[in-house]
């Protein structure tokens, strides 16, 4: 989607989102903030970045939001709403978003344009060593959803 095919309601959202960004930079947390509509555009529930305040890395606005949808909005519910965030949801918050359901995510910033904003991830990141002890694994799991 680009700007040119939101509708004005939409860019206030989007607006609203940024704003909260900022509020949380001057905070002093890193400056992400989202909101999250109803179909008949009532705003549900707002909230900004908390990772460094609250002392809590998965603390992203997107997350908290996915987390009160899926806590209180039936799945058909949360399929009707829309986040509007300041910032393309990280894989963690996308994760959370597609298992409470929301319908819709409206973005600012993309990845790309925020990773030129800021400077490359440190770290060595995760060593992923799997599949092992197949058979435990398999009986712990086996039969839950089927
Ligand atoms: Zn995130």
């Amino acid at each position: 989607m680009t700007p040119d095919e939101m509708t004005p309601d939409e860019e206030r959202f989007l607006r609203r989102a940024i704003e909260l960004a900022t509020e949380a930079r001057a905070a002093g947390d890193p400056p992400f903030g989202s909101l999250l509509v109803g179909a008949d555009g009532t705003v549900l529930a707002e909230d900004r970045n908390t990772t460094v305040s609250g002392g809590d890395v998965t603390a992203h606005p997107e997350l908290k939001l996915a987390r009160w949808a899926a806590r209180e909005l039936t799945p058909d519910a949360a399929a009707t709403t829309t986040m509007y965030t300041s910032c393309q949801p990280c894989g963690m918050c996308a994760g959370a978003i597609e298992r409470s359901f929301l319908g819709r995510v409206v973005f600012a910033l993309s990845n790309e344009q925020l990773a030129a904003l800021k400077p490359p991830a440190a770290g060595p990141g995760v060593r992923l060593d799997g599949p092992h002890l197949y058979d435990e694994a398999r009986a712990a799991v086996a039969g839950y959803y089927l």
